[in-house]
């Protein structure tokens, strides 16, 4: 068989992506106790006081990860002005709730605005490298629970989540209702994480936390998976 040689051209493009996309955004993962994320709300508490304690970074291979991910987001957004107009489709929210000792802040995917600038419905877009287990079983868990602090700041009763599976952009959205017991169980898990970073020590390992969660966290080595 004949033996490829690598061209001038892929050491260019390689060089390039690894410059370009091989490195975290400046504060993407800055921690601070106090100030916790809307998707803490579905992470492995556990996990996210690592990250506090911690502080250890994502893996480098990671980056490229994250840096296509917020690509579909574009397209996404792109699609969206396309149907309903350039005007009309916000790029992102901010969103801040303040829970006394503890505040929540996040930032949206594409919003749909009327043409006063009123809030009317949320896009939540989730790239996965296969939709299988969300056409079997609906929205993740996690993602629904991420949810509710956006809906909650935005003053949205539902919101959809997007999912484009990468390899083809096909697409699967679910609608999601605002749940007020769902909101207030991710309150209260995030009051469980401020009180092991204030002095609590780490929370335990939780049920909530799936399988996967574990297969690729980046503290396997410091939590004894399943302990306590
Ligand atoms: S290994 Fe599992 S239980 Fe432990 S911190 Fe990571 S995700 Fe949580």
């Amino acid at each position: 068989m004949r033996k490829l040689e690598p061209k001038p051209f892929d050491e260019i493009l390689s060089n390039y992506f690894n410059e370009k996309f091989g490195q975290k955004e400046e504060s993407f993962w800055d921690r601070e106790v106090g100030t916790y994320h809307a998707s803490d709300f579905g992470k492995c508490l556990r996990k996210v006081y690592y990250e506090h304690e911690l502080g250890k970074r994502e893996s480098e291979n990671s980056y490229p990860h994250f840096h296509l991910g917020n690509k579909i987001e574009d397209v996404v957004e792109y699609s969206l002005k396309n149907h309903y107009g350039r005007d009309l489709i916000k790029n992102s929210y901010r969103i801040e709730l303040n829970f006394g000792d503890f505040r929540v802040v996040g930032q949206t995917d594409p919003v749909l605005v009327g043409v006063n600038g009123e809030i009317k419905k949320l896009f939540e877009v989730k790239s996965t490298k296969s939709l299988k287990f969300r056409e079997e079983d609906g929205p993740a868990e996690h993602h629904v629970m991420q949810v509710h602090p956006y809906m909650a700041g935005l003053g949205l009763d539902s919101c959809t989540i997007v999912y484009v599976q990468k390899n083809d952009l096909k697409v699967l959205s679910y609608d999601v209702c605002f749940d007020k017991e769902k909101f207030a169980r991710g309150k209260n898990r995030i009051l469980v994480l401020h009180k092991g970073l204030t002095g609590g020590g780490p929370p335990k390992a939780e049920p909530f936390c799936p399988d996967w969660e574990c297969d690729y966290c980046k503290y396997s080595n410091e939590c004894p998976k399943g302990g306590d």
